[in-house]
């Protein structure tokens, strides 16, 4: 679980940017704090720079594939 300190750095957004997931080694079009769906690890990602590989991490067979989804979005542009 993502954790903050200080809710004025946060906003809180339904964009469908957030409800798709991505699979391993594909480049992300956002940068931002991705969490793996199947085991809730999370890690930090580059928009165009591929996401961690299927072998960053290793699933039970329960948890399924490593697919990795936006939770939080870096904004790179001040306003
Ligand atoms: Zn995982």
């Amino acid at each position: 679980m993502a954790l903050y300190k200080s809710g004025a750095y946060l906003t809180q957004s339904d964009d469908a940017a957030f409800d798709k997931e991505y699979s391993p080694g594909t480049a992300p079009p956002h940068s931002g704090i991705y969490r793996c769906m199947g085991c809730h690890r999370e890690v930090v990602a580059e928009e165009q720079r591929a996401l961690p590989p299927q072998n960053h991490h290793q699933h039970t067979p329960s948890q399924g594939t490593v697919r990795w989804k936006m939770i939080v979005y870096a904004d790179h542009s001040p306003k």
